[in-house]
């Protein structure tokens, strides 16, 4: 089907011509020409990236007017930068309709200039949940003539809570109105608003749901920040027959984990957009012809990846997007396999479990990192599979099997058997006594780093002090994890004495973190501790942080152009006024 087919008129064919789009995506094929020709609601499922912009933006600019000088249309979207997307597609598509005037209104930037700009008389929409509310509220947005209301992402602006806006939302819009929801999952929540606010809605499902696969298992494990290395070891040494794939969020962290791995002796690569094509094409070759068991990726390189028998997704970090879950775990369980869907998380990112558990309509199991006798158990045993089927050469071994076997004339079974077992077990079992200690002093640390999120107070003396104490209790030894926290946390700190400087950043409680979530945000974001933090104060929509000078640098360069669910962050020094 060609999009002259769809009864969409020449102006908005030239449009999206110019965008590039060649031919409809399914959604569009099917959406667009009912929502032109019919006064329906409709509730589409499907994907993201299935071009479900198009899909409704295209029919409702068709039948905006542009004379009419009143909101006719309002999207409705979960964060800032999907409305201002959705906002940015649709001039695209109107540009050749002339006089069609589009507006995103969203949270965290002065209400102010929306207001005057809603005053100037608009014909569509594009709002976040919270901001239309309030405009509302204030009497700026008048939706009691509207035409129609577009839910899109409805499943998610459920997630994030904004379950009582829609309502507010939807309540006050009028009975004849058109309702369209697109969404990813059809959870509950949306079932409920389908049959509160739409009339007998037309439903169209495109592709399959982003429905976890079903012979896929989720686990995910809990573990404090600097264990994450330690346990992506262990959980990949569990398992000898692992083929899998790693995702980071960055591409920094990516290349890194994966040079450590390939440091501890793994058989890894990495992936990411910093490589060359050619790079990249080399890396999935080695992936798919098995030379290497394990692959790090990035969300973006990963897109297009689609080996088979993937036994194991690990994510050594959830992604920022929760949705891009579903495209990780996706990449295991194909064709009929089963498969398992790993999360190593900090308990300050335990929440998006249960909004991950939402999205795929699965429970997460809780596992614990196995422990080194267990992983040793797996490896012997793994070892023995392999033996027994192992192919004996009788010929070539007859040649040597009188002077091999009468070595072991004077004993028996068992004992050649642990002879042979012991051979490989030694090995495992130096390896692991150190880590096993490394361990333990990690399980009482979590208990301790638990407490001390609660005391919100000064959690940074705190954190150095427990390092210090640890390295205490194992005699001053080092070991690899100790690294990371040799040298650092000896000094008691006076956040006071200017060896601290203070950032602004964007982030908030409205963005539903605490004060633990905000510091792992940081961290994990900059690379640095947690006891390179100061004092924070978390305001609503934005926060002052102190950071030791050591880590300026670090911090400010690290966060550029991170994001937050999405929402990209913008970090700054503080003036001197902002601190008090
Ligand atoms: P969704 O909202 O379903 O996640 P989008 O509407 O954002 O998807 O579209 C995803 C991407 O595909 C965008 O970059 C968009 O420009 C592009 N796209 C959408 N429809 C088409 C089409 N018919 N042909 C080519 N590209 C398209
Ligand atoms: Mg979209």
């Amino acid at each position: 089907m060609n999009f002259d087919e769809l009864g969409l008129s020449e102006d908005l064919l030239k449009g999206i011509k110019e965008m590039g789009f060649e031919k409809p995506s399914p959604v569009q094929e099917k959406a667009i020409p009912v929502l032109l020709s019919d006064k329906t609601d409709l509730v589409a499922l499907a994907q993201t990236g299935t071009g479900k912009t198009a899909g409704f933006g295209l029919p409702l600019l068709e039948l905006t007017d542009p004379d009419v000088r009143e909101v006719q249309s309002v999207i409705l979207s979960p964060t800032r930068e999907l409305a201002n997307q959705i906002a940015e597609d649709l001039k695209k598509f109107a540009k050749y309709k002339k006089g069609i005037k589009v507006l995103s209104v969203y949270g965290g930037a002065s209400i102010s200039g929306q207001i005057k700009d809603l005053r100037r008389g608009v014909n569509v929409v594009v709002a976040t949940p919270g901001r239309l509310k309030d405009l509302i509220e204030r009497g700026v947005a008048n939706l009691r003539n509207i035409d129609r209301v577009v839910l899109d992402e409805a499943d998610e602006m459920l997630n994030m809570g904004f379950k009582q806006e829609l309502d507010y939302i939807l309540s006050g819009t009028p009975e004849e109105k058109s309702t369209w929801l697109f969404s990813a999952t059809m959870p509950k929540e949306i079932e409920r608003i389908a049959k509160n606010y739409m009339n007998n809605p037309l439903k169209i499902t495109v592709g399959s749901q982003n429905e976890g696969a079903k012979n896929v298992v989720h686990k995910y494990f809990l573990v404090r920040h600097p264990q994450r290395f330690s346990a992506l070891k262990r959980i990949v040494d569990s398992e000898p027959n692992i083929f899998g794939l790693i995702f980071c969020r960055t591409k920094r962290d990516t290349q890194e984990i994966a040079d450590k791995l390939i440091g501890d002796g793994y058989s890894v690569d990495a992936l990411h957009g910093d490589l060359s094509q050619q790079q990249r094409d080399r890396v999935m070759d080695k992936f798919r012809d098995r030379k290497i068991q394990l692959l790090c990726a990035t969300d973006v390189a990963a897109r297009g990846i689609d080996v088979d028998d993937v036994t194991h997704v690990i994510n050594y970090e959830l992604p920022d997007e929760i949705e891009s879950y579903t495209h990780r775990s996706g990449r295991t369980g194909r064709a009929g396999k089963s498969g398992e869907s790993l999360v190593i998380v900090t308990d300050r990112e335990a929440f998006k479990i249960r909004r991950i558990e939402k999205i795929i309509q699965k429970k997460f199991e809780r596992s614990e990192v196995p422990k080194g006798e267990e992983v040793i158990k797996q490896r012997i045993l793994s070892l023995v599979e392999q033996v027994k089927s192992t192919e004996i050469n009788e010929e070539e071994f007859g040649k040597i099997a009188e002077d091999v076997l009468s070595q072991f004339e004077d004993m028996d079974k068992e004992q050649v058997i642990k002879l042979f077992v012991s051979k490989e077990f030694n090995k495992f079992l130096a390896y692991y006594q150190n880590s096993n200690e490394l361990e333990s002093r990690g399980g009482r640390d979590s208990g301790r780093g638990r407490d001390r999120g609660r005391d919100r107070g000064d959690r940074g003396r705190d954190r150095g002090r427990g390092d210090r104490g640890a390295r205490n209790e194992r005699g001053g030894r080092s070991d690899r994890s100790d690294r990371n926290s040799r040298g650092e946390g000896r000094r008691d700190r006076d956040t006071r004495n200017g060896d601290f400087k203070t950032f602004f950043i964007n982030l908030g409680t409205e963005d539903g973190v605490d004060k633990g979530e905000f510091i792992d945000f940081v961290c994990s974001a900059s690379d640095i501790k947690g006891k390179s933090i100061g004092q924070i104060r978390l305001n609503d929509r934005f926060s002052f942080f102190e950071v030791e000078k050591e880590s300026f640098n670090k911090v400010s360069d690290g966060m550029k152009g991170c994001t937050f669910d999405g929402r990209k962050i913008k970090i700054e020094p503080a003036k001197p006024r902002d601190r008090d």
